[in-house]
């Protein structure tokens, strides 16, 4: 079973234990509301009734009983309206009871759950095969050559209407594009913008061009530009855009934390959100918040108002009282319409609200949109400018963390050290922008040829930090003097003048035995790196003495 049928299968499972309760659940309202007319058990039963329609009216809408849902709210805010006012109006009593017994005939199982809507998957396509459109054969080889050092797949052709043939018969997953075709005498973009629309999904293009007029970025636009180039082209700041591009598509799927009393319903969203590539964990005790936090990381938190023993508000408060997850922003989520009460929640602590019932699109798009801007704020915080990589002090940070990870699993742990070869020598001939543009070409490199779970940092000016978990010694050695090798094969050029850069690295690591300070780890890969340098640069060594 592909994982659409699988999850539209539990999907269904979880709507099905949904119907199974909900007789009992209509019964006991019916209970409550007879309970309602008498006036012992008056209080106690307004009380309940109010909490069981709430949660009614904020679930039965997700599981496709919208009817349901609607005159649940009604009813709840009949209920508050008399708990305001400390006394039930007879008259509407009995009206509130045939309504009360009317939920009933609003239970309509309907169709089966559809798959929600999967979007493209990460994993689902090799994001690496590229398509240049240029007729100019010696432009066309350079960035071939270069795009294929960065570990794409890369396939050319200087003939339009044959580049249009083979994007509708395979599309690329990028394309990078001359303006004007001389032979043919026409422009790319608006051939592209036309096969766009042809696409089921629109390739993204990076234009080059000599023209630099409004005009000509407008029609660049219109045919799915993500950049624009002028000639002559500086393809290492290309290769950048595109890097970027794909890098913000490949990025690890988001992680939102669902904390919520009503099982079925928290279940619910979680699988909408993993359908749709975002990580979800729910949590239905409170008092588990904080392993939650540091186990998960959660980059939003989605809170119900309305739970028994905590409220929303109270453990907004208290996620806010920890300075360590200042950054992770709260969102509750409730059929609460009452503006003073959303109000009053918000000045306690959480950043905004989203009403249920939400439609599962509704739900995807909220919580993409709220995490997306928290991982691009913490990127911000935690990240260089230059290269995008971690900082020094995050990257020591997870140094740290992924020693104590391996030590607690036994598993091998590898730290790199890579700094580039005479690189004052680079600024000095060349000027400190070309400088830049090698430091950022060794930080997509890396990106391209490490692994998910690997991470990445500049430590120094010219120095990189790379942390491999689960990797010994001799893996590490592998992968990393591969990148020697690619990274001095890159020709970098600056006005005219030609020049490639080497790279040393130091590689410490730690096996199965026992505990290792993380400062001496990196220490030991410090002079592994020394020892490159030492013994002539454009090497790696492996840190020799058990440190
Ligand atoms: P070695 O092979 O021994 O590493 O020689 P090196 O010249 O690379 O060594 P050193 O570490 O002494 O010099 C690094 C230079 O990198 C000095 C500094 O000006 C330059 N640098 C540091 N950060 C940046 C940066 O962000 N951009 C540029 N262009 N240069 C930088
Ligand atoms: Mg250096
Ligand atoms: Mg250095």
């Amino acid at each position: 079973m592909n994982k659409n049928a699988e999850i539209a299968v539990r999907l269904q499972a979880l709507k099905d234990a949904y119907l199974a309760r909900l007789p009992d659940d209509l019964a006991q309202l019916n209970v409550l509301s007879v309970q309602l007319q008498d006036a012992a058990s008056q209080e106690q039963a307004l009380v309940q009734l109010n909490q069981r329609l709430h949660k009614l009216a904020g679930s039965a809408g997700s599981f496709g009983l919208a009817e349901l849902g609607k005159l649940a709210k009604q009813l709840e805010l009949q209920t508050q309206q008399w708990s305001e006012a400390g006394q039930l109006d007879t008259g509407k009593l009995r009206l509130f009871a045939v309504a009360i017994n009317s939920l009933e005939g609003l239970v309509d199982p309907g169709r089966p759950l559809s798959a929600p809507m999967a979007h493209r998957s990460i994993q689902a396509k090799s994001p690496n095969l590229i398509y240049v459109l240029e007729d100019d054969p010696v432009l066309a080889e350079e960035i071939c050559v270069t795009l294929g050092h960065f570990g794409h797949e890369v396939r050319h052709f200087n003939n339009l209407a044959r580049a249009e043939q083979a994007i509708l018969a395979q599309p690329p997953d990028f394309m990078i594009c001359d303006i004007m075709f001389d032979e043919e005498g026409r422009e790319a973009p608006a051939a592209i913008a036309r096969l766009q629309q042809q696409l089921s999904l629109p390739v993204p293009v990076i234009f080059m061009s000599t023209r630099e007029d409004f005009q000509a970025y407008l029609d660049a636009v219109r045919a799915g530009a993500v950049g624009y180039f002028v000639k002559p082209l500086d393809i290492i700041r290309l290769v950048d855009c595109f890097e970027y591009y794909l890098d913000r598509n490949r990025s690890s799927p988001y992680r939102v934390l669902i904390v919520d009393d009503d099982v079925v319903l928290s279940e619910h969203y979680k699988l909408v959100l993993n359908a749709a590539g975002i990580r979800a964990e729910v949590l239905h005790t409170p008092e588990r918040i904080f392993d939650m936090l540091q186990e998960f990381h959660p980059e939003l938190v989605l809170l119900d108002l309305n739970m028994p023993g905590c409220t929303g508000p109270e453990l907004a408060q208290v996620i806010r009282l920890n300075s360590d997850w200042l950054k992770i922003p709260i969102t509750y989520l409730s059929s609460e319409l009452d503006v003073d009460k959303r109000i009053l929640a918000m000045g306690r602590a959480g950043d905004d609200f989203l009403t249920k019932p939400l439609t599962d699109r509704e739900l995807v798009s909220a919580v993409s949109v709220r995490a997306a801007r928290c991982r691009q704020l913490s990127d911000a915080l935690d990240r260089d400018s230059l290269t995008g990589l971690l900082k020094h002090s995050r990257i020591k940070e997870l140094v740290d963390l992924e020693l104590s990870r391996a030590q607690r699993s036994g598993e091998p742990l590898s730290l790199v050290m890579l700094d580039l070869d005479h690189f004052k020598h680079i600024n000095d001939s060349y000027g400190h922008s070309a400088g830049d543009k090698v430091i950022r070409a060794m930080a997509h490199l890396l990106r391209q040829r490490l692994r998910k779970t690997d991470s990445l940092g500049r430590y120094g000016g010219e120095e990189f930090l790379i942390v491999l978990p689960r990797c010994g010694p001799d893996e590490a050695f592998k992968l990393v003097d591969k990148v020697r090798r690619h990274f001095q094969e890159i020709p970098f050029q600056h006005q005219g003048c030609h020049f490639r850069v080497t790279t040393s690295a130091g590689i410490a690591s730690c096996g199965a035995s026992g505990a290792m300070a993380a400062d001496t780890l990196l220490q030991a890969a410090d002079e592994a790196l020394y020892e490159a340098k030492h013994q002539g640069r454009d090497r790696v060594c492996i840190y020799q003495k058990q440190p």
